[in-house]
């Protein structure tokens, strides 16, 4: 059973006076008796005395009451005698007090010998006794009697009582009252102020007097300051990033929220900066984690130096930090900033020996003009940041509402052409490509259309560049290529043997196995690799250029051959042709709409000698006009591609565009030959 402190000392307390009361009067009964006894003795002794004495001096009938003044002594020796008288029979002889003139009943006396001395007392009246006497040899008997004075003797039994009242009653109740007021001061109330602290944990209460209770204080002391020790270290720890002692993610929330809210009152405003090392990945794989990590350290101290104390630094990724300008007198001022982050972190360093160069890109966003929330100002920070990169390395771009609005596009695009991808909407068309020296179709470049259900047409200008951003290009790109061998194959059954040329974005090439990738699907569908051409583009060459040379250079040992696309618009480093193993250079739209200026003529020449030297057949694309294809006949190109011949059409289109060309072609040839036939006479090779 649980019960309360205060419960339990009351019931002990009560145990103890009930105990005491019980000791203490059966004290006080024993005590009374014994006064009882007392009295009841000197009686008896005084009634055997008397008794004996008037037997001595009665000796006639008639001198029995010269006795009287005998009586009168005894009474006035005796405080408990009322009156002595003399009887016989139912006479009264003799009677000291005049009060009593009549026998007493005679029972009233006959008190039960076992009755207690007090019973004796307080019911029976009086003390009865004998007188005997002798008259002429006869024996004589009166009958002595006593009458108890009873205010007299309860006077002297109260005084008892009132003494053990006193002192049997008062001082233990006396005696609780300082045990409870002891115990209430030093265990019950230190006990609820321990209590009080272990619940709550407030204020500790002050020493205490016990040792026992004292103890427990000050361990109860020592272990909530060890809990807050270790909980101020885990709130240290839940806010912090290891690597860099920044605060982390967590604590960003917590305090942009808080700088929202305080914003949002005092009408400021502030900028939050999304700053991401440019090329760390790199560093990181090619130095290793330790000098990537102690990079990190270096540079989040340099930012914290550059910024405000006041101003907000956090590490919330690998290597993406976030910073809140909260006073900045104008955006130069924060332009400064910026820049000197910028510049800071790019200056060479040395870590463990190594030289170590960093950029950095930064993305920025107001509090409240591009979002209220930490969401949206994290993201579009994000956003900008992005932008940034694409300006290359070391670059800063702010938010705006139209970069939201491509990205929310982008997302809607990246939705959508996965559900595009499941339902089919994709198509490829094929644009023939011409022989500049005879007008036939000598091959076929596969470009993707999307049949959307709900926007038409959508070029691949729209969504490639989304895909290739966000990797869905990977499942596509298999998906087109899968298609373009499906087409290759069927084509060559039916008597059309060209190659298809399908372009290839930069992310598929560092696909895992790509070759073998390739290779399997060329095999699944009975494709010819050496009649699949793939086009790739000069940032191919330029990022990840040894394990991109080793893709390229196993997909030709599948057969496979391999074109430049777009060649110009890049890095056009001339020496990297030297390295790569290609099959043919297609030159970018751009240079042919300028072959009639000075420069674009230059280009154009160039390349199509670089390519003889080389011995890389060169395609020019775009060609739109009869003047474009007459000047690049007389400069010997082999190829072409455009609209002058046709604009990517359906495969089914393509073969009809085939068929009637090339029938065309062979037409004229044999028109060709059967005229030199005639003029040579009859010479048949
Ligand atoms: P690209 O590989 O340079 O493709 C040539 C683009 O030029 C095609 O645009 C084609 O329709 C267009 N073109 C051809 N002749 C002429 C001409 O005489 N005049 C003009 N003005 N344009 C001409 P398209 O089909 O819209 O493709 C655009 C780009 O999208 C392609 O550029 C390529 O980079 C990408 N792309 C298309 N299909 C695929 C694909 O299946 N996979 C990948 N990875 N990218 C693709
Ligand atoms: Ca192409
Ligand atoms: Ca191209």
């Amino acid at each position: 059973m649980r019960t309360t402190i205060q419960r339990f000392v009351a019931i002990i307390l009560f145990i103890l006076f009930a105990g005491l009361y019980s000791l203490f009067s059966h004290y006080f009964f024993l005590q009374r008796e014994e006064t009882s006894s007392i009295i009841l003795d000197t009686m008896n002794d005084d009634l055997s005395e008397l008794s004996y004495i008037l037997s001595k001096t009665v000796t006639s009938h008639t001198n029995i009451r010269s006795t009287r003044a005998m009586l009168d002594r005894v009474v006035s020796n005796n405080h408990f005698i009322d009156a002595i008288m003399i009887v016989r029979g139912d006479d009264v002889l003799l009677s000291n007090n005049p009060q009593y003139k009549t026998v007493p009943p005679r029972h009233e006396f006959y008190i039960s010998e076992d009755e207690s001395a007090y019973n004796v007392l307080k019911r029976g009246i009086g003390l009865e006794g004998v007188v005997r006497y002798y008259v002429s040899d006869e024996l004589y008997l009166l009958d002595l009697i006593f009458i108890f004075d009873q205010d007299e003797i309860d006077m002297r039994l109260t005084q008892d009582q009132t003494y053990f009242m006193v002192s049997f009653g008062v001082i233990p109740l006396l005696l609780i009252a300082i045990v409870a007021y002891l115990f209430r001061n030093y265990i019950s109330r230190p006990l609820e102020k321990l209590r009080q602290f272990a619940y709550y944990q407030s204020v500790a209460p002050s020493a205490f007097n016990l040792k026992e209770l004292e103890a427990i204080r000050s361990s109860m002391l020592q272990t909530f300051n060890r809990l807050e020790a270790e909980k101020n270290e885990l709130y240290r720890m839940a806010r912090t990033d290891e690597l860099s002692g920044l605060a982390n993610r967590n604590a960003l929330n917590e305090y942009l929220n808080r700088l929202i809210a305080e914003s949002l009152r005092n009408r400021n405003e502030f900028a939050i900066m999304f700053l991401d090392l440019d090329n760390f990945k790199l560093i990181n794989d090619a130095l290793g984690h330790h000098i990537g990590d102690e990079l990190l350290q270096e540079i989040a101290v340099a930012i914290k130096e550059i910024v405000r104390s006041n101003d907000f630094v956090s590490r919330i990724g690998g290597d993406e930090f976030l910073i809140i300008v909260n006073h900045y007198s104008s955006l130069q001022e924060l332009l400064h900033v910026i820049d000197r982050i910028q510049t800071h972190l790019s200056l060479p360093r040395i870590i463990q020996n190594h030289p170590v160069n960093v950029t950095s890109s930064v993305g920025i966003a107001f509090y409240p003009k591009d979002g209220s929330d930490t969401v949206s100002l994290m993201q579009h920070a994000d956003i900008a940041m992005y932008e940034a990169k694409k300006k290359g390395r070391s670059q800063y771009h702010f938010y705006t509402e139209e970069l939201n609005e491509q990205v929310l596009k982008a997302v809607n695009i990246d939705k959508a052409m996965r559900a595009a991808l499941i339902d089919e909407e994709f198509e490829l068309y094929y644009q023939p490509k011409v022989d500049l020296q005879n007008g036939a179709i000598v091959g076929a470049e596969a470009l993707i259309r999307w049949n959307s259900k709900n926007d038409g047409m959508i070029f691949p200008d729209e969504f490639i560049p989304v895909a290739e951003d966000n990797g869905f290009i990977v499942a596509l790109g298999r998906w087109i290529f899968e298609t373009a061998c499906k087409q290759q194959a069927k084509w060559k059954r039916k008597g059309i043997n060209i190659p298809v040329s399908v372009n290839l974005a930069t992310r598929q090439l560092l696909e895992k196995n790509f070759a073998e990738v390739l290779s399997n699907i060329v095999k699944e569908t009975r494709a010819d690799p050496k009649k699949i051409d793939l086009e790739i583009t000069e940032y191919v060459l330029f990022e990840n250029t040894d394990q991109n040379l080793l893709t390229i250079k196993s997909l030709r040992e599948k057969g496979f051959s391999v074109s430049l696309d777009d060649f110009g618009t890049g890095y056009s480093s001339l020496s990297y042709l030297k390295q790569f193993p290609i099959d043919s250079l297609k030159i970018d739209k751009s240079f042919l709409n300028d072959f009639d200026k000075e420069n674009g003529a230059a280009f154009i020449e160039t390349i199509i000698n670089l390519g003889k030297t080389l011995d890389i057949a060169v395609v020019a694309e775009g060609v739109e006009t009869e003047e474009q294809i007459e000047y690049l006949k007389s400069s010997r190109c082999h190829y072409y591609q455009g609209y002058y011949c046709s604009r990517p059409v359906p495969a089914g289109k393509f073969e009809n565009l085939y068929h009637s060309l090339n029938l065309a072609v062979l037409d004229t040839s044999t028109k060709r030959k059967s005229s030199r036939k005639k003029s040579s006479s009859g010479s048949i090779r």
